[in-house]
């Protein structure tokens, strides 16, 4: 049987540089959602303008 790492896809990732970061880091909740950060300045942009970097292109391959 193949093993699936599930833990990696799950991983959550930075929506504004799209980097893969660790839960214990930076979090932003945003619309009942929660969004990770590897850094300060990412969670910066971030509040600043946070429909620039929501889409849904992170999560599907579709184009
Ligand atoms: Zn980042």
């Amino acid at each position: 049987m193949p093993r699936f790492s599930l833990e990696v896809s799950r991983l959550p990732f930075d929506p504004v540089c799209g980097k893969k970061v660790k839960k214990s880091e930076l979090k932003y909740e945003y619309h009942g959602r929660i969004y990770y950060f590897c850094s300060d300045e990412c969670l910066r942009k971030f509040k600043e303008k946070p429909s620039r970097y929501i889409m849904e292109k992170w999560d599907e391959n579709s184009c």
